[in-house]
């Protein structure tokens, strides 16, 4: 089941009733021609003034005006007054609004905004108004928790806090505008009250010398909990289903040196209980957050560390950089081209070193570090000639070891696309096992055995749109052939008199379809759990069987979004499919309900812009819903509307999510227990997605 989203549901403007004295207003108009959504629109209206927290903005570069009835202001203006930052992402059109530890995303022309994570609908979204990023003042205020009014005798929009929140009512579709009706499983997720846990304390270290752990206390066990970095100087832990009796909320003693601040709240209340802790961070911090082993409480470790010195020596025929830390400093490689150099980037610390370290060498023309990020510190190697590269550690020192470069028999074909292996012929082109990691950016190749007598290892760097640069190396005993994507790319394995090619195209040219499949949950995320069956193991069981049917079809390029018990965000699942450029992403979920007897198979999707024929989000939910019933004998349940889930309505591609089967239900347990059942169902939306792509070719 998915967990509930907060939706919030924005109320009419409300019209003002202006009894009593009549005042004199002396109200200016404004008079100019709008130019949005590709038109130019007369406006002619008395001007709109924002008064926030009783106080006038004035000097606003564009004048609020009135678009579709709603309030539209300049987002900078009005939200920097309250102390809030604003931030604009053009490759994604989206406005960021971040306040205290809400952050509020607002994307141009999307009727879906989020706060925290959570989808939230209004109307009239942000726009772009004669170039200017407008957005509705009422609905990104109203996420942050203000107050919003509106004066109708002198026009004036009053943004204010610390007043009571107006009730929010939620927002649940009696039906799905098909028929179908939508059961009140959804909420099944909010907790009674007397079924909360309760978080107790949270404790700090002994010193700020000793391990850097903060121990949040609960009374009972906590089932799911969430973190995320803010600003990269906040970290937040979110506890659900928890009520806060955290007794020392305010911690500014923190015994700590990397934590200034510990404080805990009561962040939400409806639809679901959190309790949120954030704490304040200095630069250059790493942090780990675990359950304990009775899951009673959460363990939050940090980890820090300066960078003090570098030294270069020359050992035989390598050159041997020590990075000197505190301790000894986890350091991440990379070569990059042109011009080539090695970026040495170690997270989780701060830089005493020089900008300049003077190096200069047979292999190293110059050497710079910085601090990269908040807490990254960067070595850049500028180098003579191609190297390959090692990393070791020693007591309190990392050693990054350099020599020539003894990659050979590799080459890339730019005008074709191939890279090209020679004096291949001892090996078996079928005992290749690849793998594309496009999550991670890279594709790799595992050759049979250790063939650095004939390819070394090292680095070339190729021209190409498909790929920037073919790493060879060896692990675990077998040679590999790594490719840094640039895009979503397929690779066919060919032998040729001896050579082996790895023919690079991108997937639509090839012919071949890109699916997206994704296993709902995962990690500390378990799902929905009843009858002894955990939700995320179910549906990561399904998606493995799935992407092995879909990985044998010549004619379609699968991608999943885990392949294990991991977490990735909602907004990453999404953001995978539309990377990919994918033709479809299917999501596997499982449900429950209240009433025992629910049971069966429903499939949901959203409204998506601009899929008004072909292969629409609903024409597969439709598709995949006859096929899931009849591979699994489930009752036909319906498709169902739902624009509430971050993985259906941050999709720019068909999207669907399908519920197999009810947790709760006596019948569907006993079928989706039998492996023969679950492969069955893998079968069945292998098919369907076959059917799907086949019709809308
Ligand atoms: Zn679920």
């Amino acid at each position: 089941m998915f967990k509930y989203m907060k939706m919030l549901f924005l109320a009419a403007a409300c019209t003002v009733l202006t009894l009593g004295a009549v005042s004199t207003v002396y109200a200016q108009r404004v008079k100019m021609n709008l130019v949005y959504d590709g038109v130019s629109h007369k406006y002619d209206e008395e001007e709109i003034k924002i008064k926030v927290n009783g106080k006038e903005i004035t000097g606003m570069d564009v004048p609020a005006v009135s678009i579709n009835g709603r309030t539209m202001v300049p987002a900078r203006a009005i939200f920097e007054e309250i102390g809030a930052e604003v931030a604009w992402n053009g490759g994604t059109q989206e406005v960021y609004i971040i306040h205290d530890s809400d952050v509020v995303t607002l994307q141009i022309d999307s009727n879906i905004g989020t706060v925290n994570g959570y989808a939230f609908v209004m109307d009239t979204p942000a726009k772009i108004v004669n170039d200017r990023t407008l957005i509705p003042v009422r609905a990104a205020a109203e996420a942050l928790k203000y107050n919003v009014g509106w004066d109708d005798a002198t026009r004036t929009v009053t943004l204010d806090k610390n007043v009571p929140k107006p009730p929010v009512v939620e927002e649940k579709p009696e039906n799905d505008g098909y028929g179908n009706e939508v059961d009140d499983k959804i909420n099944t997720d909010i907790e009674a009250e007397d079924e909360l846990i309760g978080v107790k304390s949270v404790s700090v270290p002994a010193s700020a010398t000793s391990d850097q752990i903060f121990t949040i206390k609960a009374n009972e066990e906590i089932e799911d909990f969430e973190t995320f970095i803010l600003n990269d100087t906040r970290l937040v832990v979110d506890i659900y289903n928890a009520k806060n009796n955290v007794s020392n909320s305010n911690i500014t003693k923190t015994n700590s040196s990397v934590v200034t601040a510990v404080r805990s709240g009561q962040f939400q209340k409806d639809p679901v209980y959190i309790t949120r802790v954030v704490f304040d961070l200095k630069v250059g911090v790493e942090s780990e957050v675990r359950l304990s082993k009775d899951k009673k409480s959460l363990e939050v470790e940090f980890e820090t560390n300066s960078v003090h010195s570098v030294d270069v020596l020359k050992q035989g025929k390598s050159e041997i950089i020590e990075i000197y830390g505190d301790t000894a400093p986890m350091v991440e490689a990379e070569l990059a081209g042109w011009p080539l150099r090695l970026i040495m980037d170690i997270p989780g610390a701060v830089s005493e070193l020089d900008k300049n370290l003077g190096v200069s060498t047979k292999f190293i023309s110059s050497m710079t570090a910085e601090q990269y990020d908040n807490k990254t510190v960067r070595i850049t190697a500028e180098l003579n000639e191609n190297i390959e590269y090692e990393i070791y550690y020693k007591d309190d020192y990392a050693v990054v070891e350099i020599k020539e470069a003894t990659i050979d028999n590799i080459s890339f074909d730019e005008d074709d696309d191939i890279v090209v292996l020679e004096g291949a012929g001892s090996i078996d082109a079928d005992a290749i096992v690849d793998f594309d990691d496009f999550n991670n950016g890279t594709y790799i190749f595992y050759l049979p055995d250790d063939y650095s007598d004939i390819y070394g290892k090292g680095t070339i760097f190729v021209d190409s749109k498909y790929i920037e640069k073919i790493e060879v190396g060896v692990k675990n005993g077998k040679t590999y052939i790594e490719l840094t994507e640039k895009r979503s790319i397929s690779v066919k394995i060919k032998e040729k008199k001896g050579k082996l090619q790895l023919q690079i195209s991108a997937p639509e040219i090839s012919g071949e379809k890109i699916v997206v499949i994704d296993a709902g949950h995962g990690l500390h995320d378990n799902g929905a759990s009843a009858n002894g069956l955990i939700e995320k193991e179910i549906n990561l069981d399904i998606v493995q069987r799935l992407y092995e049917y879909l990985e044998d079809d010549e004619n379609i390029k699968v991608y999943a979004t885990r392949l294990d018990d991991s977490y990735p965000t909602n907004i990453s699942r999404a953001q995978l499919a539309n990377q990919a450029g994918a033709d479809l992403f299917v999501s596997i979920h499982q449900n429950t309900g209240e009433n025992l007897d629910a049971k069966g198979t429903e499939v949901l999707y959203a409204t998506h812009e601009g899929e008004t024929s072909g292969l629409t989000s609903k024409v597969a939910a439709q598709t995949l819903l006859k096929y899931v019933c009849d591979a699994a004998d489930t009752e036909n349940r319906g498709v169902k509307l739902r624009n509430d889930l971050i993985v259906l309505n941050q999709t720019k591609v068909p999207a669907v999510l399908i519920e197999v089967c009810f947790m709760t239900n006596e019948d569907d347990v006993e079928m989706i227990e039998r492996s023969k059942n679950r492969d069955a169902i893998a079968e069945g939306i292998y098919n369907g997605i076959v059917d799907l792509l086949a019709r809308y070719d």
